[in-house]
């Protein structure tokens, strides 16, 4: 059996701070050398904003000396008391490309065994292992949306939240589009499994989300396009349905060239680094 805990790591330096609590980073770390030492994975989330964002090399290489198997990287979720207080700590999705296309080089350079996906823009298994942009898809030879999933990874994780409610993921939490909402304490996790407000979710395909969105239908991107993910849609927009901006960026500025003209580059250093042509 595989048992991969998550946990987060805001930033080797920052994580007390916006934690708020004395030894929040040892406390961390401990609990992961302990899971790892009973032979389990560990993976990360790291959250970036303007403070963090200049600790990711030193972040990153602190969790591969650990042995961190993966680090989900992301930015902040504009919601909540972030949106209402931080707003201006958020990075811009420019800065978010640039931080990235800053960080690829020295991943390699550094020889990372952990892998590490930025945004489901890049994914990166290690530094001897693949690299690939996310968000392109070619729909051009199979246009038929009604067959394909709104959210590819919902089938295969869910989230409790601490009221034993049951969602997608952890940005989907309060977010269901008809808040059929159930929650353990009422009805078993077995049934909740079967029929519910998250099945009902499983069952919603890319076509609801092109009927709903006339900007998209329209896109010249449309057909590389996979619409990102509807929670970020849902914080982007305050309602389900809504387009995920970072997403549209993503495509519209044609960030997968950027990056893997930079991840290409980086890996034939490596190759080099290898010792392959010297
Ligand atoms: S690029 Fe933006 S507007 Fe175009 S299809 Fe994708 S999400 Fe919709």
């Amino acid at each position: 059996m595989h048992i991969l805990f998550s946990m987060s790591l805001a930033g080797i330096y920052y994580h007390e701070k916006i934690r708020g609590v004395p030894g929040a980073r040892i406390a961390a770390e401990k609990a992961i050398k302990k899971v790892i030492g009973h032979g389990c994975s560990v993976s990360c989330n790291m959250c970036l904003n303007k403070n963090n964002a200049g600790e990711l090399m030193d972040t990153v290489n602190y969790l591969d000396a650990l042995g961190v198997e993966f680090i989900h990287i992301s930015s902040v979720n504009e919601e909540g008391l972030w949106k209402e207080f931080n707003k201006k700590n958020s990075l811009t999705y420019d800065e978010q490309l640039q931080v990235l296309l800053e960080y690829i080089p020295h991943y390699y350079k550094g020889r990372v065994k952990t892998g590490f996906v930025y945004q489901g823009w890049f994914t990166a298994k290690g530094f001897d292992g693949e690299y690939s942009s996310g968000h392109l898809v070619n729909h051009e030879q199979e246009t038929d949306f009604s067959q394909k999933p709104l959210c590819s990874s919902s089938k295969l994780k869910a989230f409790l939240n601490a009221e034993g409610m049951l969602s997608p993921c952890i940005p989907m939490d309060g977010k269901m589009p008809d808040n059929k909402y159930m929650s353990i304490y009422e009805r078993p996790l077995k049934e909740l499994f079967t029929d519910s407000a998250w099945t009902e979710f499983n069952k919603l395909t890319k076509e609801d989300y092109l009927q709903r969105n006339v900007r998209c239908r329209s896109c010249e991107y449309r057909l590389q396009c996979d619409f990102g993910c509807p929670a970020a849609g849902f914080i982007d927009h305050d309602r389900f349905w809504g387009i995920d901006e970072k997403n549209c960026f993503f495509l519209k500025n044609r960030c997968a060239e950027k990056i893997l003209k930079v991840a290409r580059y980086a890996s034939l250093q490596k190759i080099k680094q290898k010792g392959v042509y010297v």
